[in-house]
């Protein structure tokens, strides 16, 4: 028998601006990358879950497609006024070619583990939702400034998200709701749906508070053996000065004296980076991937080359953390074009702009650079890879 297909949908278009950073939370960065991108990539890392789809505010899709950059997502769906409207606009959407089963998830909550996924879809064989609950073990109590009536806590619950249903069900659930509903349990319950408990875990805590972020940069940190491991790899290039009145370098064209001659835009700065992204993840170099043997890259644009490299790293489930690039030639003059190249680096990769750094030098006109007769690039990327158990 055919497994049922799933589907999971991740709202993110809440402003979210309680937890701080100026911008929505779930596309401030944390261990380098959106909040919303690690939500993404955990799902995609199950291996049980056939497709996702994330419903934004369309005010925000600039942000939107730099978070999730090489993870082969389809077109995001435009969210409602609401949580309860921005969910059946994702169920909505899906209606075409329904799956069997939905899991509706918060962005804010990126780091679910597998046990808890597979609890969830385990139960829906038997029921026609699942919610992930903790229980409550701190004391409760009822009161405004001062403390009233204790709450007893037995039976009592803090409930995770996803919350995973059949999702015919569930879409039915929707359409009938009353607005106002705090979740998909509670329009659930009130469609009568069976609904059954499974297991939450801490680590799948909603990030709402601005100290959730340090939690959550704890948790990704680089020193956490359990989590990543750094990876650093350095790419070089050379090309030689021909004719022509402009070069490329890291993506931004500048006039010159001469041009730089190679098979593609000969952009030495973007080549030497693409050898170090591909470096970090051991998967040989720009010649491997791009041959000069093949018509297609004559004259191609290096930024193509670039973005592949990460789309490489970010499927093995890498997170760049830094590039750096350092040119090495007498002219052009590398500093009035600086904060352009690294615009255009940052641009490519999905990086914020602190985490892009390009330098020059010459080589008091010794040598082949000294003599102008080419142009020398080196680079270094620096990348966390999760660690495969
Ligand atoms: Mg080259």
């Amino acid at each position: 028998m055919k497994p049922p297909s799933v589907h999971a949908i991740i709202v993110a278009a809440g402003a979210g601006l309680r937890a701080g950073g100026g911008l929505p939370k779930q596309y401030r960065r944390v261990g380098g990358a959106p909040l919303l991108r690690h939500a993404v990539m955990r799902l995609q890392a199950h291996g049980g879950i056939d497709a996702i789809s994330v419903v934004i505010n369309p005010a925000d899709r600039a942000l939107y497609d730099a978070a999730v950059a090489g993870l082969g997502l389809g077109e995001p769906v435009a969210g409602g006024a609401t949580r309860q409207q921005s969910v059946r606009h994702g169920l909505e959407a899906l209606a075409a070619s329904p799956p069997d089963l939905v899991l509706v998830h918060d962005a804010a909550r990126a780091f679910v583990p597998d046990a808890m996924l597979d609890a969830l879809l385990a139960a829906l064989a038997d029921n026609d939702g699942a919610v992930p609950a903790l229980t409550v073990v701190d004391s409760l109590r009822r009161g405004d400034t001062h403390y009233r009536a204790a709450v007893d806590r037995d039976g009592l619950f803090r409930v995770q998200t996803p919350q995973a249903f059949r999702y015919a069900a569930l879409l039915a659930a929707h359409r009938a709701a009353a607005d106002g509903a705090t979740d998909e349990l509670a329009i659930a319950m009130a469609a009568g749906l069976n609904v059954a408990v499974t297991p939450g875990d801490e680590r799948a805590f909603k990030v709402t508070e601005p100290q959730d972020f340090a939690k959550a940069e704890a948790m990704l940190s680089a020193d956490s053996p359990t989590a990543y491991a750094s990876r650093a790899a350095s790419g070089f290039d050379v090309h030689r000065f021909g004719p022509g009145d402009h070069v490329w370098l890291c993506g931004v064209q500048i006039p010159h004296t001469h041009g730089l001659i190679g098979h593609s835009d000969a952009d030495a700065g973007l080549h030497a980076l693409t050898d170090a992204l591909l470096g970090t993840i051991s998967a040989g170099d720009i010649g491997d991937h791009f041959p000069p043997s093949d018509a297609r890259w004559r004259g191609a644009a290096s930024d193509q080359f670039l973005a592949h490299a990460a789309t490489l790293v970010r499927a093995a489930g890498g997170i760049i953390d830094h590039v750096d690039v350092t040119l090495i030639c007498e002219r052009p003059k590398i500093g009035p074009h600086r904060a352009a190249m690294r615009q255009r680096i940052a641009a490519i990769l999905g990086l914020a702009l602190p985490q892009v750094s390009v330098k020059a030098t010459t080589t008091e006109m010794l040598g082949f650079t000294g003599r102008s007769e080419g142009l020398a690039a080196q680079a270094m990327a620096s990348v966390r890879l999760p660690l495969k158990d």
